[in-house]
């Protein structure tokens, strides 16, 4: 059987990431965006990771021109049309995937499977925008892409077997690690890391402990690689505050309530490294 064509929309932080692992292992990807300027960059973004690769004697010169050569770019969905497998990773937004998703059902194979890189959406919502609601799946990677090796499988309401089967074999194919997680909000990781940093901002907000005492716990005490709150500034404190708000709503359940000092902070525009200030100065 040939090496199936997968397809990527959106060249973005994840979709360039998610290019380049198929490229990689030798699929061809046609990367999609709404502009070529975005798909430029992300063209080059992937060019600059594999040059570190060569860089440090990972990969020859070569498998990285074979690599790029497997990537091409479009500014047109319908350029998705033989592709097996679809992997969305656009703009995290419920009205434009829902928009993208009927577009891209209209387009692509039938036999084709529709995959999204959603954090926080319902796979299940997605699949019945199109008329292959069998054929969709999360596929919920992690940032950056080429170095972590997760891979949350989503089985939507509607997700078949085949479906989930194929595009297991598929992740382990491209050297990922996939767990297969049934459609629910923050699926694993968000579910279970959000809340534990919403915990540590509600234990300096109580005046428990200093954010480096706090951090010094968790790595001291838990063999945690950084801190919660340091974690939190790299992450994003708006990022980890959309993910407690829809957790919040998704479950109705208090215990997934924002704390206060997180929705104080996000307002004073102290949003982490990126502002160049969250819990920590950068
Ligand atoms: P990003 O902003 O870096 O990239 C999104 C890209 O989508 C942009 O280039 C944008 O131009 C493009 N886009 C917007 N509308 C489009 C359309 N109609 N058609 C094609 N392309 C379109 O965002 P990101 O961080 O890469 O996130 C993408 C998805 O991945 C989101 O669903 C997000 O929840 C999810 N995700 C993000 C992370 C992360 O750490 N950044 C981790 C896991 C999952």
């Amino acid at each position: 059987m040939n090496s199936p064509i997968i397809g990527v929309v959106g060249a973005g932080t994840m979709g360039n990431g998610i290019a380049q692992a198929f490229a990689v292992a030798g699929h061809a990807v046609v990367m999609t965006d709404i502009a070529q300027p975005a798909l430029d960059r992300g063209l080059k973004t992937v060019d600059a990771s594999l040059e570190r690769l060569v860089k440090k004697e990972k990969m020859t010169a070569d498998a990285k021109a074979t690599a790029l050569a497997n990537i091409t770019l479009s500014t047109d969905l319908g350029a998705l049309a033989g592709a097996d497998l679809v992997v969305e990773a656009a703009t995290e937004n419920l009205g434009l995937k829902l928009d993208v998703f009927a577009k891209l059902d209209a387009v692509m194979k039938p036999d084709a499977i529709l995959a999204s890189n959603t954090s926080s959406i319902s796979i299940t919502r997605l699949a019945a925008a199109t008329r292959r609601a069998g054929q969709v799946i999360g596929m919920h990677f992690f940032n950056p892409v080429p170095v972590m090796q997760l891979v949350e499988l989503i089985r939507g309401q509607q997700t078949t077997d085949a479906t989930y089967t194929a595009v297991e074999a598929l992740t382990r194919a491209v050297g990922k690690a996939p767990v297969a997680v049934r459609n629910s909000p923050g699926f694993v990781v968000n579910r279970l890391l959000c809340p534990m940093i919403n915990e540590a901002v509600f234990a300096l907000g109580e005046g428990l402990a200093t954010p480096q005492a706090i951090d010094d716990a968790m790595r001291l005490g838990c063999n945690h690689p950084i801190g919660p709150l340091a974690l939190c500034d790299m992450i994003g404190l708006d990022v980890e505050l959309a993910v407690m708000q829809v957790l919040f709503e998704g479950f109705k359940d208090s215990k997934y309530r924002p704390a206060p000092l997180l929705v104080e902070m996000v307002e004073a525009g102290w949003l982490g490294r990126k502002t160049g200030r969250g819990f920590y100065t950068y």
